[in-house]
């Protein structure tokens, strides 16, 4: 078992830290406050070759693998997870390609994102469809060369600030085994981006509904060329990206930690510093050990999606990586809050904001509750023993 990190994970994890405490950091607070899309992080990312690290050298991306998207994802999240979220979402929108497009779609449409000449989008949610997505109701028909594609998707990250989508439809509802991907230009005449949406945090990265009324394109952005995608084309991608979901968590924890930690060591009460106290000291020993616990579970997690472990029989594990690192996210922002006291509660430092953008990564692509069903799947059908 080789815990060590390759040169280039290092290289990668350096870089991303740098660009952390320089570019995000500063501006963390302004961008939550403000809620608007931080470009100048965008532009640093681009400018370090962040935004590829997932997608093929081929179309002009790093093909490092997941593991260093998850340390570079980790790097962001320690001080704004809206920017954690940037960097993974130019994954999330064009996995699907990556995975089942053909080498023409790779390259026009993962190749923009991959060199940050476009920003793209994962449409999947909608307002009748979020964790059973086989129900989902978007309908493309085939007309002649064409697709017709009619439909409304909701909390779309990204979304309102995208130049490309891909979104997902049926050619035959409701069967979902007739569920297929489409790549859908934002200028296309039908799309329309109907609402953003006012949210409790991450508001760094704009979410909202995007509307496709009879959106027209060509066979040729079916992705994969031929029907028959099926439920596989959105569980594979998002299965290959949920420990770094959970390393978005992982991160938020560690910032929270290290700030708290060093109020603690300034703040007096009782006549001494906060670290005197026992009752904060296990705090803080309970918080590293669910750090830890979470940076096992999240970097195995993402080193198994670099061996190709990401498989339907895989899925528990990897579901036991993002339940476990986002819900440590969650714990330790609330317990890091609490040791600044009222201080905790103010704008004046960052907890309340990781606190806040905590609570969506219970949420996201799959929410805690739908990962313990995989979970519990995984033991009741003896494919997660402990014999
Ligand atoms: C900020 C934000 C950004 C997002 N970004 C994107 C994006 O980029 N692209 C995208 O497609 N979607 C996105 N989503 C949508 C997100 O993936 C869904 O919100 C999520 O999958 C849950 O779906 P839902 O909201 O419809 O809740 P529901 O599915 O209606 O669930 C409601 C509650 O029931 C529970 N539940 C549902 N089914 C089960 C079950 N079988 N067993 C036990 N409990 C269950 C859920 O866990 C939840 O607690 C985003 C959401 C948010 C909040």
């Amino acid at each position: 078992m080789d815990f060590d990190l390759t040169e280039e994970h290092r290289l990668i994890q350096q870089t991303a830290r740098r660009i952390a405490q320089e570019v995000v950091a500063p501006r963390a607070a302004e961008v939550d406050e403000t809620g608007v899309y931080p470009e100048d992080y965008f532009q640093a990312f681009k400018q370090a070759e962040l935004l590829g690290i997932t997608l093929p050298k081929a179309v002009g991306g790093a093909e490092a693998g997941t593991l260093a998207l998850t340390l570079a994802v980790e790097e962001m999240s320690k001080y704004d997870c809206s920017a954690g979220l940037m960097l993974l979402l130019s994954s999330l929108s064009t996995h699907t390609v990556k995975f089942f497009g053909t080498p023409e779609q790779q390259a026009s449409y993962i190749g923009p994102v991959a060199r940050g000449e476009k920003k793209a989008a994962f449409c999947l949610t909608e307002p009748d469809a979020g964790s059973d997505v086989a129900n989902l109701q978007t309908r493309a028909v085939r007309d002649g060369d064409d697709y017709v594609i009619t439909g409304q998707k909701c909390f779309i990250s990204g979304g309102p600030i995208a130049d490309q989508v891909v979104v997902f439809a049926k050619t035959n509802p409701p069967d979902p085994r007739s569920l297929n991907a489409f790549l859908v230009d934002t200028s296309m005449p039908g799309f329309e981006v109907t609402s953003v949406d006012r949210k409790m945090g991450v508001r760094g990265v704009p979410t909202g509904v995007l509307t496709f009324d009879n959106v027209r394109v060509s066979k040729d952005r079916l992705v994969g060329g031929t029907e028959g995608l099926g439920m596989k084309g959105p569980l594979t991608t998002l299965m290959s990206l949920r420990p770094v979901v959970g390393a978005r968590g992982l991160g938020l924890a560690e910032g929270c930690l290290t700030y708290a930690l060093n109020f603690a060591r300034e703040r007096r009460a009782f006549g001494g510093p906060l670290t005197d106290l026992q009752a904060i000291q296990m705090k803080f020993a309970d918080m590293a050990i669910e750090i830890e616990a979470a940076r096992q579970l999240v970097y195995q997690g993402s080193w198994m999606i670099d061996q190709g472990r990401y498989g339907p029989e895989h899925g528990h594990m990897l579901a036991i990586a993002k339940a476990f690192a986002t819900e440590t996210g969650n714990r330790v922002a609330s317990s890091a809050l609490q040791i600044l006291g009222g201080q905790g509660y103010m704008m004046d430092h960052p907890l309340e904001r990781h606190y806040r953008d905590a609570r969506q990564l219970m949420i996201v692509e799959g929410t805690s509750e739908v990962q313990r069903v995989v979970i519990a799947r995984a033991l009741i059908d003896r494919n997660l023993v402990y014999p």
